[in-house]
């Protein structure tokens, strides 16, 4: 099937958002208390924004790609200066909750706390405000949507709908949400993420050869080159950001920057650039 390219700035052929979740060791096991009880897995989420994050904006500034930080405002509140640094390199911060939330779980009410708490922090460490945001749990309610444009979102980097951008229609409105889908295969989490109590993946089956990942990434790449598309990644820096697969992170970024003709751009600047073709269309 010929699917009709869209059209990316300068004649780009492709366009990549490199985007990371600084998830910290936010998420499930803070939400229910149990994080806690366990140092060794309250360090293993730290290890993101105390120490992978700053081999990972070496990384980025070697080879002059701009990125995406998804970053509950916790993890803010508790390693400010590694988020300053974000800001200060010249990228984008968005919204990824304020503990990792499920906004599938949370009412109207709790998401729009999460929601302004979050900007509060932002503004107040980072001196920022914030366009996008991405579901911590890769689900929401219908009416999110709706509730994150009245909280000053413009785009959600959350659903699977498709590998270009699109807009979300809010129900009986005008304005539309920009959505950025990812997908599983850029998850570093379905490759190389591995933890013991609690147990990560379930049945602590292998890390997978990080060649083989290399190559599962490219490929992703290469086909997303070959029609002209959109491609982001939930990658993690407590995940990838380690001495060993930092090389992976390096070498992913050559093999993409070595095609010359791809517009790689924040999460931000794609869906300014899609509402400004699109909008009226
Ligand atoms: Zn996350």
């Amino acid at each position: 099937m010929q699917i009709p390219s869209p059209n990316w700035p300068g004649s780009a052929r492709a366009c990549v958002a490199m985007a990371f979740d600084l998830d910290g060791p936010t998420g499930g096991a803070m939400l229910d208390g149990s994080l806690w009880h366990k140092p060794e897995y309250f360090t293993f989420g730290g290890y993101g924004p105390y120490r992978a994050l700053a081999r990972l904006l070496d990384v980025l500034d070697a080879q002059a790609i701009p990125a995406t930080f998804f970053i509950p405002a916790w993890v803010v509140e508790n390693w400010p200066r590694q988020c300053q640094a974000i800001v200060e390199r010249g990228h984008e911060v968005a919204y990824h909750g304020y503990r990792h939330e499920s906004f599938y779980a949370l009412d109207l009410d709790a998401q729009r706390e999460v929601m302004a708490i979050s900007a509060g922090v932002f503004k107040r460490y980072l001196g920022i405000t914030a366009t996008g945001f991405r579901t911590p749990s890769g689900d929401w309610h219908a009416q999110t949507p709706a509730l994150l444009m009245d909280c000053g979102v413009t785009y959600s980097s959350s659903m699977r709908g498709d590998d270009r951008p699109y807009f979300i229609d809010i129900p009986g409105q005008s304005r539309r949400l920009v959505e950025i889908p990812g997908r599983w295969e850029l998850d570093d989490y379905a490759s190389l993420a591995y933890t013991r109590s609690p147990d990560y993946p379930v049945g602590l089956d292998r890390i997978a050869s990080y060649r083989q990942t290399l190559d599962n990434w490219c490929r992703e790449f290469d086909g997303t080159y070959r029609e002209g598309l959109c491609m982001t990644t939930l990658l993690h820096p407590k995940i990838c950001g380690k001495p060993g697969r930092i090389g992976l992170i390096e070498q992913f970024l050559q093999h993409m920057r070595s095609h010359g003709d791809v517009w790689f751009a924040t999460c931000n600047d794609v869906a300014l650039h899609w509402r400004s073709l699109h909008e009226h269309a």
